[in-house]
């Protein structure tokens, strides 16, 4: 069968109350985007809410019935597009994410929308969360925890059914490797680490359907590979040999931040997006011989790369 874009390719129930939402895309290179469920007893919590109105009415209509005498919170496990743009779909709902993902979206969200609007599904109109917290919060009698796990951004956060023993990670893990979008490494490594102390079963990936403890390991092994500035295990490499442009580009990408980090404490008018224009064009690079950023920024020689950012600082 053809699938429309937007359309739900499958709901796979989960333990005795998780419900997840497979959404394949096939026409563009959004891909595997998955929200899950839980049903509790006295609320329902949607994790992400995809790309806006089309993807959660289909949602809706399978939960209607169900959700009728229930309040539904809504988790946001970061701020990037692809997992906010339905927050406005369902009227009575309470959104919540950690604080600083609140605060990176109020700061990208539009700007991300505007760039991203070929992958609209419906309506949107942003909406950012009702409710932050910082550490954890927990819903004890449902035993259902929303919990801070950074590294895919600084405010990503995780939701543990406890009572299941299922882990909603979001973007935390991937497929073979994770991509790299913050430059706080540690914390990646850390939120990796715990993840795999949690009393957890199962992993509910955003992208990647069910990851295995395996392949929890494999990125932490790999973020560590980055951190230490070793190369990718050959393990991995084996496994999965057409990851190297993504290899490249996350250990640029993660230099790239690195710098501008320096540059943003040390002058509060940096603008990130003009400097990585100026960097691109110092460095003679032709973006439209690339398909997207990522490729891009995968094609940049390290060593001159790293060169060119210390004559900037
Ligand atoms: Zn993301």
């Amino acid at each position: 069968m053809m699938l429309k874009r937007g359309e739900i390719m499958k709901v796979t129930e989960i333990g005795s109350r998780g419900l997840m939402f497979d959404f394949e895309d096939g026409e563009t290179t959004l891909g595997q985007t998955i929200v899950y469920l839980i049903k509790g007893e006295k609320y329902f919590f949607l994790c992400d809410t995809q790309t806006g109105s089309k993807p959660m009415s289909l949602v809706k209509d399978y939960i209607e019935e169900e959700l009728k005498n229930k309040q539904l919170i809504i988790f946001n496990s970061h701020y990037h597009w692809d997992h906010i743009w339905g927050n406005d779909f369902f009227e009575d709902s309470i959104i919540v994410s950690h604080s600083k993902a609140r605060d990176n979206m109020i700061e990208n969200a539009e700007k991300e929308l505007k760039e991203n609007s070929k992958f609209v599904e419906g309506k949107i109109k942003i909406k950012y969360p009702d409710i932050t917290f910082d550490k954890k919060l927990s819903f004890e009698d449902e035993g259902v925890e929303f919990i801070y796990a950074p590294g895919h951004t600084s405010g990503h956060a995780i939701c543990y059914d406890k009572k299941e023993k299922i882990v909603f990670v979001g973007d935390l893990v991937e497929e073979p490797i994770p991509m790299l979008f913050d430059k706080d490494l540690d914390a990646f490594r850390n939120s990796l680490e715990y993840i795999l102390t949690m009393n957890a079963n199962t992993y509910v990936t955003t992208h990647s359907y069910i990851a295995s403890e395996e392949m929890v390991n494999v990125n932490l092994q790999y973020v560590k590979a980055v951190i230490d500035n070793k190369k990718t295990p050959e393990k991995i490499l084996k496994n999965y040999p057409d990851i190297e442009t993504l290899d490249k580009f996350n250990r640029n990408n993660v230099m790239i931040l690195k710098y501008e980090n320096i540059l943003k404490n040390s002058n509060n008018n940096f603008d990130g997006d003009r400097f990585r224009e100026e960097l691109y064009k110092e460095m003679k690079i032709d973006k439209s011989k690339y398909d997207s950023s990522v490729e891009m920024i995968a094609s940049i020689d390290k060593d001159k790369l790293e060169k060119k950012l210390k004559e900037k600082v």
